[in-house]
């Protein structure tokens, strides 16, 4: 007799941060997220990560969801703001502190960038690890102080707490049925990595990695800019015991300079097709076909 296996129930997300209008790559991805899901009958979440108070304006999130909506696109549930979501990340905070994994650092970016040693990794340079090592009454004398500060992973620590961890990824297009692979989870290479910020409670992520986890959300389908922060992700999942979803990377779109498309520099932005008269159904057909607009290809990050 043959057992089927129990029917997995899927759940994606689309998780834009409002600092500007959503642009076609971004509305390509929505899609690819929400038909993922719908294939099998699963569920789409809508995540705001509006977190980075400097950048992140609410009149983007009321132009984010009316550019979804032209575009077809309707997520599942409410809509998830992370700015209501700060106990979840504190209390995150607090058990890495408790598990001595985290350090308060007063570096400065001026500080950062003139420490001339420091290698590159995904994000820049990597963190030299000054308050790392900062003696401990001074560290206590500043904080006592109330000098402003992050909190950073001490990576090399926590990797080796977690040991070798890999992460699942499913190949680009998402064929629901096709192998998937498990990738190294590299976390070293990116330093010691910030999980709150100075200006803000939680760090991208942080955030992210927690509110995958609390919304259930199986499968995470985002562009490959964000491939190497999976390794990142990958480890708090493992230091926190939260669950792994599946990644799917694609590839970033690109202009005819071979320029990704980005909020800043003019990208072709969905409210400008709109703008345009474009129709957003035949829009919606020609990016699930993998057609953009014209002098649009996926390129690589
Ligand atoms: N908020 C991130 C962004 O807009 C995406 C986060 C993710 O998909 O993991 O780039």
């Amino acid at each position: 007799m043959t057992r089927s296996a129990a029917p997995h129930y899927m759940v994606t997300r689309f998780a834009p941060s409002p600092t500007g209008r959503l642009h076609v790559g971004h509305g390509w991805s929505a899609l690819m997220a929400m038909d993922m899901a719908r294939r099998t009958g699963g569920t789409f979440r809508l995540r705001i990560e509006d977190i980075d108070g400097t950048r992140s304006r609410p009149d983007h999130v009321a132009a984010i969801t009316e550019d979804l909506r032209w575009l077809g696109i309707d997520w599942d549930g409410a809509i998830v703001f992370q700015s209501h979501r700060l106990a979840l990340y504190d209390a995150a905070l607090d058990r890495l502190r408790a598990m001595g994994l985290l350090y308060p650092c007063f570096c400065t970016r001026a500080d950062i960038a003139a420490s001339a040693s420091a290698p590159h990794g995904p994000e820049g340079p990597v963190y030299p690890g000054t308050c790392r090592v900062l003696p401990p009454v001074d560290r206590a004398a500043r904080m006592a102080r109330g000098d402003a500060h992050a909190w950073r992973l001490d990576v090399a620590r926590a990797a080796a707490l977690a040991g070798r961890l890999d992460w699942t990824e499913r190949p680009f297009p998402p064929d629901d049925s096709a192998p998937t692979r498990a990738v190294a989870a590299d976390a070293l290479r990116h330093g010691d990595v910030v999980l709150a910020r100075k200006d803000a409670p939680a760090s991208y992520h942080l955030s992210c990695t927690l509110d995958d986890a609390a919304m259930g959300i199986t499968h995470v389908l985002r562009g490959d800019d964000l491939r190497d922060a999976t390794g990142i992700h990958r480890l708090i999942q493992a230091l926190l015991d939260l669950p792994a979803p599946v990644y799917v990377h694609h590839p970033l779109l690109v202009d005819a300079t071979g320029r990704r498309l980005a909020k800043r520099n003019g990208s072709i932005a969905l409210a400008d097709l709109r703008a345009q008269g474009a129709d957003p159904a035949a829009l919606a057909a020609d990016l699930r076909q993998g057609r953009f607009p014209v002098g649009i290809t996926a390129g690589r990050a």
